[in-house]
């Protein structure tokens, strides 16, 4: 057992530090408060290969792997959780499937410009009904000759609408399958494909750099050959990619968690409270004693979870706690670098502000906490 890091690994997160600390901080604040879509930064992580690292470099990829992609996120989280959803979403959730379940055609078209950054994709699951309950999709896909024709909504889709979009995978009903469940499939639609809108972008609480819309899909008629993979596998598709996408979540919660404890850290060595640095009481190192201890063991369980996953062995249960774990981890030491700066924590000028806004999502997103402890006590044999 080694849970040193490659040099390659190593030296990929050196980078991403860098990147993150030089061309990341010094912009992002003033993004995200205006809600603006952070295109140049998008544009040098495309640079960097950031889109390209768990792909093969016969698609344009970098040939590292998940893990590289997991190590890149927390790097990028430890300074902004927008541009590393941005990154999340556009891997694990836009790419990904495509790479997994595309063929060669879908694959040689799209996956040269979603790899290098030029394009993003979105990943169209949750419906305005239904989130948790996937199964619960209202969205219906009718083969016409040679088209799909596809009605309904899909909601919260990350980057499903900036001016580099290039496409969403939809999830839709296509049929009943013979024990009288629905049949879901994955269909590729492109931008700009006339009855597919993209809504207004939503005010959110947090990731206020990213993009996120409600789409409609009003007879939108795409080509047949646009169904993603076989016809009626969209159920275990998404299960797939949204177990690969709880690891990819646990380190993005991870760097949040560290970012709290940088920050917390510099804080408490600067601010002078009855004539000392209040790092020097031990109530606050604690706290940040604490907070290091749960980043730490964090990032262990997403460790273990991309091991597993990369040696080919059966990884549910442990991305599961990775996330669950990550992103209780996350809120938590959010609450208590906010504690720490005492009202300047409540200033939107201060980092950990922003590291407030966005922790939360993080229990939700790819799959709550509840249904994370479901899927746990289910894999025990509940
Ligand atoms: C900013 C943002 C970006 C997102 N990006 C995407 C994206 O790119 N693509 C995409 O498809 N989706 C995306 N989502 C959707 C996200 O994955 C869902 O919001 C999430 O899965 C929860 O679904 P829901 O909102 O419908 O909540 P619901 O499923 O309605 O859940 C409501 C509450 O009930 C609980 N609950 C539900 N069922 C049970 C149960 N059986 N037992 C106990 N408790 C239960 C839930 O845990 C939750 O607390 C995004 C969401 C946000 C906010």
């Amino acid at each position: 057992m080694d849970f040193r890091l490659s040099e390659e690994h190593e030296a990929l997160r050196e980078s991403v530090r860098d990147f993150a600390r030089e061309a990341v901080a010094p912009v992002i604040a003033e993004h995200y408060e205006r809600h603006t879509f952070p295109y140049e930064i998008v544009r040098q992580m495309g640079k960097m290969g950031l889109f390209g690292l768990p792909f093969p470099e016969e698609h344009g990829g970098m040939g590292g792997d998940y893990f590289a992609l997991c190590l890149a996120l927390e790097e990028l989280a430890r300074v902004d959780s927008s541009v590393a959803i941005t990154l999340e979403a556009a891997v694990s959730l836009g790419a990904m499937p495509i790479y997994r379940f595309g063929t060669d055609e879908q694959q040689a078209r799209w996956l040269p410009k979603l790899l290098s950054g030029e394009a993003l994709a979105g990943f169209g699951l949750t419906e305005p009904g239904t989130g948790s309950d996937a199964g619960g999709t209202q969205t219906r896909a009718v083969l016409d000759g040679d088209e799909w024709v596809i009605n309904g909504s899909k909601a919260f889709i990350t980057n499903s609408g900036t001016d580099i979009t290039a496409l969403v995978t939809v999830t839709a009903v296509t049929g009943t399958n013979p024990d009288g469940s629905k049949e879901l499939s994955t269909i590729i639609v492109p931008s700009g494909t006339p009855g597919f809108t993209v809504a207004p972008a939503y005010s959110k609480v947090g990731w206020n750099a990213s993009d996120t819309h409600e789409l409609t899909f009003d007879d939108c008629r795409v080509p047949a050959g646009n169904l993603l993979g076989a016809r009626g596998r969209g159920f275990a598709q998404f299960l797939r990619i949204l177990d690969e996408g709880r690891i990819a979540i646990a380190a993005l919660a991870v760097g949040l968690a560290q970012g709290c404890v940088d920050e917390s850290l510099k804080y408490a060595k600067e601010r002078q409270a009855f004539g000392r640095p209040i790092g020097n009481y031990q109530a606050i190192q604690f706290k940040i004693a604490d907070m290091e201890l749960k980043a730490h063991t964090a990032r262990l369980a997403y460790y273990d979870a991309a091991a597993r996953m990369l040696a080919g062995e059966p990884f549910k249960r442990q991305a599961a706690i990775a996330k669950l774990h990550a992103s209780t981890v996350a809120v938590d030491n959010a609450r208590e670098a906010t504690q720490i700066h005492g009202g300047y924590g409540f200033m939107n000028e201060y980092p950990v502000a922003r590291f407030w806004r966005d922790s939360k999502i993080l229990e939700i997103g790819e799959g709550t906490s509840e249904v994370q402890r479901m899927i746990i006590a289910r894999d025990l044999g509940l």
